[in-house]
C-alpha cells in the first residue's frame, strides 16, 4: 500500500530528527522546522523511533532519513539502525565531524547512505557559518572519506549557498568529485532580515551552461547536473510550487511528533505512547493533514 495526502501526493518517505542537540551552531540553521530547543524538551526515545519506522513501513513507507541536531550525538545510533526492519533505504544527514570512527560500524548496523555537510573548505570562512574550529573541518572531511570507504554510498556533501561561500561552489564540485561523492547544492531557506543567502539561480546558470547532461529527479523535482565526471544535485525548495507539488515525506520532530510540513507548527500529531495500530493511525492523520506549502496562492494566509 501506499500513503497519499488530501493533495494526492504519495507518502514514501520519513525524515526523522532524533535529537536537538549539535556539536556545531550554523548560522543559517532552520532546526529542521522546530522552534530552537528549550532546555529541557524531551528527547524522540530508541524505541519510539523504532516504532514509528516499523509502523510507517507497513503504511508503504520505503525511505527513512535520520537527522538532527547531529544525528551522531546519539551514541545509540547503531542499535537503532539494528532494530529496523528490512527493505528501507535508511540515510542519515550529519555535519560529519563524528563520522570517521562510526562509519564501518553504521554501515554494519544498516545504514545505507550518508548526506554530510560541508559549507566551506576554508577554516575561517568554515568557522564563521558553523562556529567550528579547523579541527571540526578536518575530521568532516575525515568523515567523508571513511563514509566513502565503508561503502555509505552515494555519499552526498551538503552545501548551503550564502554570500560567504558562493565563490567556493566550483571548489567544492571539485572536492566531491574527486572523491566520488555527489555536491548537493542547497538553497538558504532564510530568516527574514538576515540576508545572508547566496546566488544560487546565477550559480544554477553556470551550471546549465557548462554540464554535459541535466537530469530532473521526480523527487521535489530536483535538477541533477553532470559536469566532466561530477555530479551536482540543485535543491530550490523557496517558493517553488513544484518542490511542494513533490514532497513526498512525512517528518518527525526531536521530540516525538508527527510534523506535516517543515515550515509550519500548527499541524502536528504526538506519537508519544503509540505502538502498532495506533501509531499507524496517528500516521494517517498527519498524512491527512498534509497541504503544499508554497502552492501559488498568498502563503502568508496560512
Ligand atoms: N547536523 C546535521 C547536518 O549538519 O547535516 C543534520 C541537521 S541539518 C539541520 C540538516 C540539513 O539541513 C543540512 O544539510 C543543513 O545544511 C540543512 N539546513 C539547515 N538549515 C538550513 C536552512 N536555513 N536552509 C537550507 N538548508 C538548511
Amino acid at each position: 500500500m501506499t500513503l497519499a495526502d488530501p493533495f494526492g501526493r504519495k507518502v514514501t518517505g520519513l525524515r526523522i530528527a532524533i535529537t536537538a542537540r549539535c556539536n556545531l551552531r550554523c548560522l543559517y540553521c532552520h532546526h529542521e522546522g522546530e522552534d530552537p530547543a528549550p532546555s529541557g524538551r524531551r528527547e524522540i526515545s530508541a524505541d519510539e523511533i523504532v516504532k514509528v519506522i516499523c509502523a510507517g513501513a507497513s503504511l508503504g513507507i520505503r525511505r527513512v532519513k535520520l537527522t538532527g541536531g547531529e544525528p551522531l550525538m546519539r551514541r545509540d545510533l547503531e542499535t537503532i539502525l539494528a532494530r529496523l526492519p528490512e527493505g528501507l533505504e535508511v540515510s542519515l544527514t550529519t555535519n560529519g565531524t563524528h563520522l570517521a570512527g562510526r562509519a564501518v560500524a553504521l554501515a554494519g548496523a544498516g545504514l545505507d547512505r550518508v548526506n554530510v555537510s560541508l559549507d566551506s573548505l576554508r577554516p575561517q570562512a568554515y568557522r564563521r557559518i558553523t562556529g567550528g574550529t579547523e579541527e571540526d573541518l578536518k575530521r568532516a572531511v575525515a568523515g567523508i572519506d571513511g563514509a566513502l570507504e565503508a561503502g555509505l554510498l552515494p555519499v552526498k556533501v551538503n552545501m548551503v549557498v550564502l554570500k560567504e561561500n558562493e565563490g567556493e561552489v566550483w571548489d567544492l564540485i571539485d572536492f566531491a568529485r574527486d572523491r566520488g561523492a555527489i555536491l548537493q547544492l542547497i538553497e538558504l531557506l532564510e530568516r527574514p532580515g538576515l540576508g545572508i543567502g547566496g546566488d544560487i539561480a546565477g550559480i544554477e546558470a553556470a551550471l546549465e551552461e557548462g554540464a554535459d547532461e541535466i537530469v530532473t529527479r521526480d523527487m521535489h523535482r530536483r535538477r541533477k547536473y553532470f559536469l566532466s565526471g561530477g555530479e551536482v544535485e540543485v535543491v530550490r525548495p523557496m517558493d517553488n510550487t513544484e518542490f511542494c507539488a513533490h514532497c513526498n515525506r512525512l517528518r518527525v520532530t526531536s521530540d516525538g511528533k508527527l510534523k506535516p510540513c517543515l515550515l509550519r507548527n500548527d499541524n502536528l500529531v504526538d506519537l508519544a505512547g503509540a505502538d502498532g495500530e495506533e501509531m499507524k493511525r496517528r500516521i494517517e492523520e498527519a498524512v491527512g493533514l498534509r497541504s503544499p506549502y508554497f502552492c501559488g496562492g498568498d502563503e502568508k494566509e496560512r
